[in-house]
């Protein structure tokens, strides 16, 4: 079966066939590193980890390339405010981010182009643009011609002839109804000068727009062409548009074959955006005591052109679901297997697990339909929990548990919440030590008949997350549900 994306650039589902077989050029607009990164940004980079984790599963050979946006309008203004250089302004923020893609199991790209070591390179895709009649400059700065680009607006399929032919619009960040010239080139001001964002280039000093950053790293990390381009909703207009224009207009080739965008993620029906301060960052939600791994689950369960409502519901019944696929796993790892089985067993799982990779790869392959994916995976779980049961304390064949515990892994190579969930599950010395003392200390309590205390011990142990399960051999505990 095809892999097929929907591209926004035809508004299709269309076939993926990439320019060179069996490779994959891909480009992610990265963030603005101007303040800590919240869930819904994450929810976009997720949504790319999943896209890049899948091609790498289909056996293509990715080069996965982000950039991180660390001159523009925004983090100007902050290192301003903070009265530090741009550099050390954008640097903690950087080092956050890569905090939070490890804390998620977003696997990093294989170059994260910052755009202040692109400067060069923009410079010449403005003057090529300049030389094809494209740029023109005005007060310093040079201007983006779009009249003069007769594909201007086919992806984000604006009404250009609305456009106030002429007028221009310096910001780096405009709506649908501002189809105007945009700046490339931004001449200097003092406050550049201030905090170190100033170049020298033929048309004197000064900085890059937001816009043609993107091209010119993408460009010279990817080639003229390359086969995908990705990000949030919110950036096919201007951000991807002006790309375009800039990058075609300057090559005369194409730019990018499959324009991929990820929805939103909403919270109370809002989108989750740093300028309302509408928002959750990670480690708020790891404070609260929620697993990474939980989220990854909930990012999965909806479509990534689907809108999806941030829960603390949809989160508890995440880390269930987590737990119960893991806990299949688990069983089934420590289930024992024989060498020579019954010849007159038949081994159940062998299907189920062939069933099980091929609808995920079906599901996937349909624009990376990850809910149905996800179903997948939880038939999986259903056949191999029945298949424990059915045999009771027989061992099953290393071969059946192998197959079983195979597809296991392939899925959860492109999902990771498993993988991120043992993580988490792993405790430390320090923390062991904690839970067994403070497991003497209420059975001391409970010998003297103080439950009260007793109670209140076990409480601080749960508050830890972990769970005490009494025995008559004593008390035992894990982490997690
Ligand atoms: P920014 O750092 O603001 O440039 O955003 C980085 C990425 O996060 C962009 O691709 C945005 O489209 C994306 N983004 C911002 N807010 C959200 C949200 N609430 N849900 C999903 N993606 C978002
Ligand atoms: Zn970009």
């Amino acid at each position: 079966m095809p892999l097929r994306f929907y591209n926004t650039l035809t508004r299709r589902e269309e076939e993926f066939v990439p320019i060179h077989e069996g490779k994959v050029g891909m480009y992610v607009c990265g963030p603005t590193v101007y303040a800590p990164p919240h869930i819904g940004n994450m929810r976009t980079f997720f949504f790319a980890d999943v896209l890049h984790r899948y091609l790498e599963y289909r056996g293509y050979e990715v080069r996965f390339v982000m950039n991180l946006t660390d001159v523009d309008d925004k983090t100007i203004r902050g290192a301003l405010r903070d009265g530090v250089s741009l550099n050390d302004y954008t640097q903690p923020l950087i080092d956050d981010l890569f905090r939070n893609f490890e804390q998620l199991g977003i696997q990093r790209a294989d170059v994260h182009p910052r755009a202040t070591d692109y400067v060069e390179g923009m410079v010449d895709v403005i003057r090529l643009l300049e030389e094809r009649g494209l740029a023109y400059v005005a007060e310093g700065s040079v201007y983006y011609d779009i009249s003069e680009f007769a594909d201007y607006g086919k992806l984000s399929k604006v009404d250009v002839s609305a456009g106030r032919r002429g007028e221009r619009v310096a910001a780096d960040e405009y709506d649908k109804d501002d189809v105007r010239d945009f700046v490339l080139w931004k001449a200097v001001k003092p406050e550049d000068e201030q905090v170190g964002a100033a170049w020298d280039t033929p048309w004197g000093r000064g900085r890059p727009g937001w816009h043609i950053e993107c091209s010119a790293m993408a460009m010279q990390e990817l080639g003229e062409t390359f086969d995908i381009h990705a990000g949030g909703v919110d950036l096919i207009f201007p951000h991807h548009e002006d790309e375009i224009a800039q990058s075609e207009g300057a090559t005369g080739k194409p730019f990018v074959r499959y324009w991929l965008h990820g929805e939103f993620l909403l919270l109370d029906g809002g989108k989750m955006a740093k300028s309302t301060g509408n928002i959750f960052n990670l480690q708020d939600l790891v404070d609260r005591g929620v697993a990474p791994s939980s989220i990854r689950y909930l990012f999965l369960t909806a479509h990534y052109r689907s809108k999806l409502n941030f829960t603390f519901d949809g989160l508890t019944a995440a880390a269930e679901a987590v737990r119960r696929i893991r806990d299949a796993r688990d069983r089934l790892r420590g289930h024992p297997a024989a060498r020579d089985p019954d010849p007159a067993d038949t081994p159940v799982l062998h299907p189920a697990a062939d069933e099980a990779l091929a609808a995920f790869a079906a599901a996937m392959d349909q624009d990376l339909n990850s809910s149905v994916a996800l179903a997948a995976l939880h038939e999986l779980v259903n056949r191999t929990n029945a298949r424990l049961h059915e045999l009771g304390s027989t061992p099953i064949s290393h071969a059946e548990r192998d197959a079983a515990l195979r597809a296991f892994e392939r899925i959860d190579g492109v999902f990771g919440f498993v993988a991120l969930a043992d993580r988490e599950n792993v405790v430390d010395d320090d923390m062991a030590a904690w839970v067994e003392e403070r497991l003497a200390a209420r059975q001391a309590a409970r010998q003297s008949r103080d439950f009260a205390a007793a109670d209140a011990i076990r409480d601080e142990i749960a508050a830890r997350g972990v769970v005490i399960e009494d025995t008559p051999q004593g008390a035992r505990w894990k982490l997690g549900a």
